[in-house]
């Protein structure tokens, strides 16, 4: 009888176990975020949290490879692949006037039909003082490099 190989997954790069309790910690968040009702909220709302802890966790792993230099670059670019951060707002982040940008649909004009930027894009500076900043998208208080 032929022995059934079982399809291993391929064990994580070196240096994964330092940091897995930390994404296990936004894993878990991201599951409460999920689970929690969105009663009474409006379904944009309802999204933020998730937008938020998967900013911060993309956020995590960008300061761990380029900040910090804590991690190999096999190891960065398996976390990528393996949806642990979004390449593409990383890339944004790596764009002059865009280190602190939230999320990429807040700089896509195309989904915000009646406005070229999001409002949490505008420098506080250039606000009025009594101005709410909250990005109707992922809930951003403020996201322009200069604030
Ligand atoms: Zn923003
Ligand atoms: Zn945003």
């Amino acid at each position: 009888m032929p022995r059934i190989k079982t399809q291993r997954t391929k064990k994580p790069p070196t240096g994964f176990a330092e940091i897995e309790d930390t994404l296990l910690e936004f894993a878990n968040r991201l599951k409460d975020v999920e689970l929690a009702s969105s009663d009474g909220r409006r379904p944009n709302e309802a999204l933020w949290p998730v937008f938020q802890i998967t900013h911060q966790r993309s956020r995590y792993v960008y300061d761990l490879y380029y900040t910090r230099e804590a991690i190999s670059t096999e190891l960065y670019q398996w976390l990528l692949k393996q949806g642990y951060a979004d390449a593409n707002l990383i890339a944004k982040w790596k764009k002059q006037g865009y280190e602190k940008l939230c999320c990429l649909r807040c700089i896509q004009s195309s989904e915000n039909t009646f406005r070229a930027t999001c409002i949490c894009r505008v420098p506080k500076a250039q606000l009025p003082d009594d101005k709410v900043v909250e990005c109707v998208t992922c809930g951003c208080r403020g996201c322009a490099s200069s604030d």
